[in-house]
């Protein structure tokens, strides 16, 4: 038997999530050799519960909900995109097999990956159109898709009308949501991190959650905290700038990155010396303070580096962002 499947045998067996220790002390494997195999990635079957245990995917996830808004090319082109949390959501740690759906009447939907291509220029499932057209989606309105087979890829899905979104428990949901992934962030070294690489560590959250959260990238729009910004290798190497039409989406922490038409088309880190970061940040590549703004954050001077001269009492300060954790 591979490490994996000790691992798996014994999260069954126990029937319950485990700490590594527990796992260690109940397999016999040595906790090194369950770290490589548990480590929270997307093509694993074991999930990050919080306190530090572990689960089977399979049985973590089970009836977890996520909330997506098809967009107007989704819609127009009767597909839904296959990137950031909707692949990691949908794919359940595998690729390559149809994703199943199911409504409410029973009817089912089996989705196909497909990749970009010239009329469908994102990377896409294949197969929701007869959905779209039964339930009379219009932009705005959100899918519901309740998990659940892990291991089949299965689906239920259901259509709330954008005018039946219960906008207050939504909005609740988006701040727990948002402070989720602050705590992630917050301990990676980078202080951003690829959607895709991280949503495996949201999706048990999700199911602590009664009601859906948006989708992330409209769930921490309106939150400052947040930088939220597409990477695309297309982009870069595209003259005009006009924004692409997919990247890979990123979330970085406000208080760490800025934006400069200094260093254009990079985004860049701010030092950040001591406890009382907010007050003393520097740009980490010419070395120049920064200033601090509520809503827009870290701003780089325009002028010379050698010319400035930055005027700390007139930094304005927002206390959230100073707390030291
Ligand atoms: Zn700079």
């Amino acid at each position: 038997m591979t490490h994996t499947e000790i691992v798996r045998k014994t999260l069954k067996k126990a029937g319950k999530p485990l700490t590594v220790k527990q796992i260690a002390n109940l397999s016999g494997l040595k906790s090194t050799q369950i770290r490589s195999v548990i480590s929270p990635a997307w093509l694993k079957p074991f999930v990050n519960v919080g306190s530090q245990q572990y689960d089977l995917a399979e049985r973590a996830l089970k009836g977890a909900k996520y909330r997506y808004a098809p967009t107007k090319d989704e819609l127009k082109l009767g597909v839904l995109q296959a990137v950031d949390e909707i692949e990691v959501v949908l794919d359940c740690g595998k690729s390559g097999l149809n994703v199943n759906l199911i409504d409410k009447s029973g009817k089912r939907y089996a989705l196909k990956r497909r990749q970009a291509a010239k009329t469908k220029p994102f990377p896409h499932y294949q197969g929701i159109k007869p959905f779209y057209s039964k339930s009379k989606i219009t932009l705005g309105d959100n899918i519901i898709f309740t998990l659940l087979d892990y291991r089949q890829k299965l689906f239920r899905i259901e259509l709330i009308k954008q005018f039946e979104r219960n906008e207050q428990a939504i909005s609740v949901s988006n701040q727990k949501l948002a402070d989720f992934v602050y705590d992630i962030l917050k301990y990676n070294q980078q202080r951003y991190e690829q959607v895709f690489f991280f949503y495996s560590r949201v999706m048990p959250f999700l199911k602590q959650l009664n009601t859906p959260p948006d989708h992330l990238e409209k769930a921490l729009a309106e939150d400052a905290r947040f930088k939220v910004w597409r990477y695309s290798l297309e982009a870069l190497s595209k003259k005009d700038k006009t924004p692409p039409k997919w990247g890979d989406l990123d979330v970085g922490m406000s208080k760490y990155l800025f934006e400069s038409r200094r260093h254009p088309n990079v985004w860049c880190w701010a030092v950040i010396e001591n406890d009382q970061y907010g007050r003393y940040g520097f740009c980490a590549r010419c070395g120049i303070p920064l200033q601090w703004f509520r809503v827009l954050g870290w701003v780089h001077p325009e002028a010379d580096p050698m010319e400035y001269e930055v005027d700390r009492d007139e930094v304005e300060l927002d206390p959230k962002f100073l707390s030291i954790e």
